[in-house]
């Protein structure tokens, strides 16, 4: 009977042992394939869009991906970019499409509860832009106005619960959010004060108001599973030395962010 169970133990660890070894982590998996996979935005100037000089993904968030193939892969171009936008930026993670997400993507419990993310290297906070000679000057008066928000982003979950009476309209992509406003369809658009100030660089005749009603702390987005430890503890040592080293001051100056 001893010898029985005995090996019934042997046969079960043997069992979990092989299961084990089958699960790839993402961190293995990037090495193999020697490509590092990121959803990254395309339209969300200066953290992630396409400069119509090169045509090549460019921004401070494309930068911070370029760095982390640097560390991991050891070549800033072992990198392709996917496409992401804030309604689809988690099930890119989730399906296995991408193997992080870096897209101006603030940490949030409810998006913990789907997948992981690394410690922040940026911190937004949510503000609203008005063309310069409206009557809004305060989160209030958007009570009986209309507000542009994106699909799927903190701000349109912030700003339902904080005015419930505002009208709202969503859109999937910033070039469809921002053309609407430019349209006149809303009265005014709301999201992170970086996104808004990166769009006023180049449109003119717009205003942010003072006050930001959130903190939104950017990180990068991963699978949740115990596997991908390793992906995250990495891309942990990588932000931190970031911090430390300067790099992520020397982004933002280059950016022309705060
Ligand atoms: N950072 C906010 C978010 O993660 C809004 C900006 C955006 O997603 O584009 O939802």
């Amino acid at each position: 009977m001893k010898k029985i169970i005995s090996l019934l133990i042997l046969s079960l660890l043997l069992l979990t042992s092989c299961t084990k070894k089958e699960v790839e982590s993402t961190y293995d998996k990037i090495v193999k394939r020697d490509l590092l996979i990121v959803g990254v935005k395309e339209d969300s100037k200066p953290f992630g869009y396409i400069s119509n000089v090169t045509n090549e993904h460019e921004g401070f968030d494309i930068d911070i991906a370029r760095y982390v193939a640097q560390d991991i892969l050891g070549s800033e171009r072992k990198i392709k970019f996917v496409r992401v936008t804030p309604d689809t930026r988690i099930e890119a993670i989730t399906s296995g499409e991408v193997d992080m997400v870096i897209a101006t993507m603030s940490v949030t419990p409810q998006r913990q509860y789907f997948i992981d993310f690394s410690t922040p290297y940026y911190v937004a906070g949510q503000t609203v832009m008005v063309k310069e000679n409206s009557d809004i000057h305060t989160f209030s008066d958007l009570k009986d106005k209309t507000t542009i928000v994106l699909l799927g982003s903190t701000s349109e979950k912030n700003l339902r619960g904080i005015i419930p009476t505002a009208r709202i309209i969503g859109y999937k992509n910033y070039d469809n959010a921002f053309q609407a406003y430019e349209e006149g369809v809303g009265d005014a658009i709301s999201t992170d004060n970086t996104i808004l100030a990166g769009y006023m660089l180049d449109h003119h005749g717009n205003r942010l108001l003072k006050n930001k009603i959130s903190q939104e702390p950017y990180a990068i987005g991963i699978k949740q599973t115990d596997e991908d430890d390793k992906l995250r503890k990495s891309l942990n040592i990588i932000i931190n030395r970031m911090h430390k080293d300067g790099t992520l001051k020397e982004l933002k100056k280059k950016w022309h962010l705060k």
